[in-house]
């Protein structure tokens, strides 16, 4: 499992598809599904022009989208964090809510055994 703590490549992806500027996003490969998801609403409901995503990240493992979008746009967004605590952040599949030494993540069982191994190696 790699984290990029810049996914240049997601970024320049989205924002070429959906013209909308995502200076701030930081997060996983994972999630790429859920972030989609909010785009679309947002599209959806004619709000694509002129919204400012301020930033896209993992926060106490959920992914949290900060904008300056409608009363529905927020609730899209919280929506997408309570799904979030079930998408592995890593792969995208079924994932599980965990906790390890204050650290959340949101992990499916291989992509968490393969942090695990990474962990002990690195020690
Ligand atoms: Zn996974």
């Amino acid at each position: 499992m790699s984290v990029s703590d810049d996914p240049k490549q997601l970024r320049e992806e989205l924002q070429r598809e959906y013209g909308v500027s995502l200076p701030g996003l930081s997060c996983y490969p994972g999630w790429e599904r859920l972030l989609r998801q909010f785009l679309d609403e947002a599209k959806a409901a004619g709000e694509l022009d002129g919204l400012k995503v301020l930033q896209i990240k993992e926060k106490l493992g959920e992914l949290r989208i900060y904008h300056n979008g409608s009363r529905y746009l927020q609730h899209v967004s919280r929506k997408l964090a309570d799904l979030s605590t079930e998408v592995c952040e890593a792969c995208g599949g079924e994932g599980e809510f965990r906790t390890d030494g204050g650290l959340y993540r949101t992990l499916c069982q291989s992509c968490e055994d393969e942090r695990l191994r990474e962990a002990r190696n690195r020690t």
